[in-house]
């Protein structure tokens, strides 16, 4: 079975590396990389020839039987698949509902990653806690490549200077690597999350917990948050608002699965925080946690700079690929047998990520 690697032609990461490559091949798999994939994440071409066929775009589409690629392909890249080829990508059918309709028209079957349930089983499978982690830690580096402070305390000759302070808000798996990138730098960090569980998490980080009284939970919905009451909201909007006056940096990553992401920092906030803080919303492709966010933009609103980007982790493309490479194998040794296809529907990981089955 020909596996095919597409190059992300916008995006720095690839989906398998030159090293997962050669693993695809010892299950039996015969490997196709697409022309220069690997070349912005420092995996030249001539790293993967021991292991895979260098092809076009258009050859690896019309022969492979597994395609397997980060973001989706394209719908002219996907009249160009055999009938029955397997799709393996982030299809994100909460944020794009129409999309296994649109699959259909192919003939194909698609297995989102992003759908892999997020339990201890999956967790070696888990793309979004792996991405999640990276953009946590580089939404850090992004607010201190823009704030005009040092993070650390210091006590120099010329006098001392106090350490930065960050909030974060969302303590999921970006937030949690954000406050502890945070506090590896030495700032004074803390955070909030609607999730109770979160706040142990946040004090084993050296974090200060903020506590906003009546947040709903749900415990059947497999550990994310639920949409909270307008009432709860606006608390909490006031308690941010206190909190990020004296504030140096926000970092928000707070999500609702499949809506649009809550407003925690309005413009009054961002308006009352001191010239020169950052905002980093890493929730700017679901409406932004900061009412002023723009995504994929760095603005600066009255000496505040509001960095939206919610695929920061495409700024660290090496270990990023190297990561979603290892979910991918790691889920397909589920499925390729001896360089076969052999599904079991029975399988809790792979009945809740075959979004679309050819028939
Ligand atoms: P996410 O990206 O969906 O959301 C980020 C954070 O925002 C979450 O912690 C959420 O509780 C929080 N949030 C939502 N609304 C908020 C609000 N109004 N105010 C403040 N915070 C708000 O979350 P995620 O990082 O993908 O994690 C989702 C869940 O999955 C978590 O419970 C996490 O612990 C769990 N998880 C489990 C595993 C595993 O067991 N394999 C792996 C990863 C994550």
């Amino acid at each position: 079975m020909l596996t095919g690697i597409l190059n992300e032609t916008e995006d720095q990461r690839v989906a398998i590396v030159p090293e997962g490559a050669a693993k695809l091949a010892a299950m039996g798999l015969t490997v196709a990389i697409e022309k220069g994939a690997g070349v912005s994440a420092s995996f030249p071409d001539e790293m993967y020839a021991a292991h895979a066929r260098i092809l076009d775009r258009d050859e690896l589409l019309r022969e492979s039987d597994i395609l397997i690629s980060i973001h989706p392909p394209t719908a002219d890249d996907l009249s160009k698949v055999k009938k029955g080829t397997l799709l393996i990508s982030m299809f994100q059918p909460f944020a794009d509902p129409d999309v296994v309709q649109r699959l259909s028209q192919y003939g194909v079957s698609a297995f989102s990653m992003d759908m892999i349930p997020r339990t201890t089983l999956a967790q070696s499978m888990d793309v979004l806690s792996s991405m999640a982690s990276i953009a946590g830690y580089q939404a850090v580096l992004e607010a201190a490549r823009y704030l005009p402070r040092y993070f650390p305390m210091m006590i120099t000759a010329a006098g001392s200077l106090k350490p930065a302070k960050v909030l974060v808000l969302g303590a999921g798996v970006a937030g949690l690597q954000a406050i502890a990138t945070a506090r590896r730098l030495g700032a004074m960090v803390e955070a909030f999350d609607t999730r109770s569980a979160a706040k142990e998490e946040v004090l084993s980080l050296g974090a200060r917990f903020i506590e906003v009284e009546g947040a709903r939970e749900d415990k059947g919905a497999g550990g994310y948050a639920i949409e909270q009451s307008e009432d709860f909201l606006k608390r909490q909007r006031e308690e941010v608002k206190s909190r990020a006056e004296k504030s140096d940096i926000i970092i928000t990553t707070a999500q609702v699965r499949g809506r649009k992401a809550p407003t925690l920092v309005t413009r009054d906030t961002v308006e009352n925080m001191r010239p020169g803080s950052v905002v980093v919303d890493l929730a700017a492709s679901t409406g932004g946690n900061c009412e002023l966010t723009q995504d994929n933009a760095v603005i600066v609103h009255k000496g505040v700079t509001i960095v939206g980007n919610s695929n920061l982790a495409t700024l660290l493309p090496q270990d990023a690929s190297f990561l979603f490479n290892n979910n991918v194998l790691n889920f397909m040794k589920l499925f390729i047998k001896e360089g076969q296809l052999v599904l079991d529907k029975q399988n809790e990981i792979i009945s809740q990520s075959l979004i679309i089955e050819a028939s």
